[in-house]
């Protein structure tokens, strides 16, 4: 996939060249999971696999929207002055409602013509919805000259995730597309957005990172998430909490003793342990020793799947056959129900390992994974 290739789909789609292509990739996250909705921490880094979006701007007021991956095939022309949140409504919900974030906020967004193009597996928790709309979004900001700043592209990316298409994701995903930098994971407080670049090269250790994708994704998925975010809500404002970022290690004992039910104290412990979590692998990165982040990895995983409940047998699979067959660590990335996992290991290890986690799935007849080393590219540019 190259921008040349996506911009010449648009060419013989629309019968005109497009502006430029833009490009904003998916995302593992190392640590930090579940607590951006609770203001916490997260840690992500960008892949190299990309969502691209060739796009003209229009003067007319309509908005036209392709794309390569799309199994529908076809080319969806709307107004964009009738735009209104579909809940459910598609594909074409995703990048109409980056257009309608932005003018719902008041930005001169008049209609355009988009092409998409992506290698980002969908609906594998390496994120393509956010891909997709902060191509869209980056697009549409040089396009139209808004001058936005990435953390506001990525903000306007969320509320056309959470407001048209219906999804109550937290900020995460499209930061992670938006802010990302080459050769770093994103260290992001998502109270104010105030993050650091932290620099995470593991070829020069001798490390990889694998990600491996369970391609499961359970019917749980959605509704779970939902049900997840409200209960650390309904948590924080029992604790009489703003948000569960606002409970400190220190005080978790005491807080769990005044919840009412295991499963609430689940919820508050997994927000709780893994804040914490993630500013320990910062401290471990920032400090070189970049293997003691393998057991802090395997922590994180057993807390998503006794506490915050929200890990499935093939991703259970995954991270228990990979440490046990010389891991540094592992743990599910993305919102849970299926998806990936990420994988610490040596890089002489990375062969005795995949094959490991290739025959486990293939004994427990489960669909083969996609295994591939995650190494940390740049955010959403513009390619030409
Ligand atoms: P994830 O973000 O983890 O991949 P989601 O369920 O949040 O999973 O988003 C996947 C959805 O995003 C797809 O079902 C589709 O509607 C949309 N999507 C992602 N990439 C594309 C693409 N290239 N073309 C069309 N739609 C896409
Ligand atoms: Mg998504």
């Amino acid at each position: 996939m190259t921008a040349n290739d996506t911009a010449s789909a648009f060419t013989s789609l629309y019968g005109h060249a497009p502006t430029g292509v833009w490009a904003a990739p998916g995302r593992v996250n190392l640590i930090g999971e579940h607590t951006d909705y609770n203001e916490g921490f997260v840690l992500p880094l960008a892949l190299p696999h990309t969502v691209e979006a060739a796009v003209r701007p229009r003067t007319d007021g309509r908005l036209r929207v392709h794309s390569g991956q799309a199994p529908d095939g076809l080319t969806h022309d709307l107004a964009v002055g009738e735009l209104t949140p579909r809940p459910g409504g598609g594909w074409v919900g995703y990048p109409a409602g980056v257009v309608w974030a932005l003018r719902d906020a008041g930005h001169p967004v008049d209609g355009a013509d988009i092409h998409l193009n992506s290698d980002v597996p969908t609906g594998a928790g390496l994120s393509s919805s956010a891909a997709l709309e902060c191509a869209v979004a980056f697009a549409l900001n040089d396009v139209y000259e808004l001058g936005l700043p990435a953390t506001a592209l990525a903000r306007f990316a969320q509320r056309a995730e959470n407001a048209f298409v219906g999804v109550p994701c937290g900020v995460l995903d499209q930061m992670a597309s938006a802010c990302c930098t080459e050769g770093h994971a994103l260290h992001l407080d998502t109270r104010d957005l105030a993050q650091r670049q932290v620099p995470f090269d593991l070829a020069s250790l001798g490390l990889r990172l694998l990600v491996v994708d369970t391609q499961v994704k359970h019917d749980l998925a959605d509704g779970g998430y939902a049900e997840r975010r409200a209960g650390c809500e309904a948590a924080a404002a029992s604790l009489g909490l703003p948000a569960l970022r606002d409970l400190s290690l220190d005080d978790l004992d005491t807080a769990l003793a005044a919840l009412p039910d295991a499963t609430s104290r689940g919820l508050v412990r997994h927000i709780v342990t893994e804040n914490d979590r993630v500013n320990r692998v910062v401290a471990l990165l920032d400090s070189g020793q970049v293997r003691d982040v393998g057991p802090l990895l395997t922590e994180s995983h057993a807390s998503m799947r006794d506490d915050f409940v929200i890990s499935c047998p093939e991703l259970d699979l995954a991270v228990d056959t990979a440490n046990a067959a010389g891991a540094l660590g592992a743990r599910m990335t993305g919102g849970g129900f299926g998806g990936s996992a990420i994988v610490l290991v040596e890089e002489d290890a990375v062969d005795p390992v995949s094959a490991a986690v290739h025959g486990a799935f293939a004994a427990a007849g489960h669909r083969p994974p996609r295994m591939f080393p995650a190494v940390p590219g740049p955010g959403a540019r513009r390619l030409r």
